[in-house]
């Protein structure tokens, strides 16, 4: 066994993240695009916390210091990638964010559905900001490589959103050099997120006001 195979730790969702898994995964709720709304949403969010730091830190920036997104399609394999050259996050911050319900919004889109019974638990998925976790809306696993902003250390989050993810160490060679890459491996049903009309469309619908620019590429087959 590798010495990067045997760092892989592995963890339990918290009971509340389960919950909203499950009900992501099993969800009927018919507008699935607010997932890449979310995503860059919080790739938007990444660029301006580093923005902020950077204004006492400016070596934070390095040799990098325009904000961008990307969205990567790649139809060959079902795969959507968001990558930022924001923050990032540290296996802590991974842990913290990725793992449990941090965020006050979420923690209130929980207590509404407990108060429904899961009657109208989907059309609440629309009116609340559901966050990272809508990714599984749309894919059967995500992979998260992160690279905090002045570390030397990337880090590989993985789930199937089925109750637990693991954290290893990630290559630095395969990360990015500073930010977030977010792998979305796509449903059988949801292989129109590599089509370059669909993207375009929903970015322009959704997420006009975003203050960082976003570009979309295909990945080269
Ligand atoms: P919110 O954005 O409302 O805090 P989310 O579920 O969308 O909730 O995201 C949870 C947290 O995960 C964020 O607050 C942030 O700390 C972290 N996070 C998610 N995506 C990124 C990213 N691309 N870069 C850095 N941190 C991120
Ligand atoms: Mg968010």
């Amino acid at each position: 066994m590798s010495e990067v195979e045997m760092s892989v730790e592995k963890h339990v969702f918290e009971a509340d993240v389960a919950k909203l898994l499950h009900l992501m995964v099993h969800s009927v709720y018919s507008d699935k695009n607010v997932f890449l709304r979310e995503l860059i949403s919080n790739a938007a969010d990444a660029c301006e916390k580093l923005r902020y730091e950077a204004i006492v830190a400016p070596q934070l920036l390095g040799s990098d210091p325009a904000p961008r997104i990307t969205l990567t399609l790649d139809e060959e394999n079902a795969r959507l990638i968001v990558e930022d050259n924001g923050i990032g996050m540290s296996r802590d911050e991974l842990v913290e964010s990725l793992g449990t319900i941090a965020r006050s919004g979420t923690r209130a889109f929980m207590e509404r559905i407990e108060a429904a019974q899961g009657k109208d638990g989907a059309q609440l998925i629309g009116q609340f900001g559901v966050g990272f976790y809508s990714a599984f809306m749309v894919a059967d696993n995500v992979d998260v490589v992160s690279r905090r902003a002045g570390s030397d250390t990337a880090w590989h989050w993985a789930s199937d959103g089925k109750g637990s993810y693991t954290v290893s160490t990630a290559d630095l060679a395969d990360a990015p050099a500073r930010g977030t890459r977010i792998t979305l491996h796509l449903m059988d049903d949801a292989k129109t997120y590599t089509a370059r009309w669909t993207v375009e469309r929903i970015v322009k619908d959704h997420s006009g006001h975003v203050p960082v620019p976003i570009s979309i590429v295909e990945k080269p087959g």
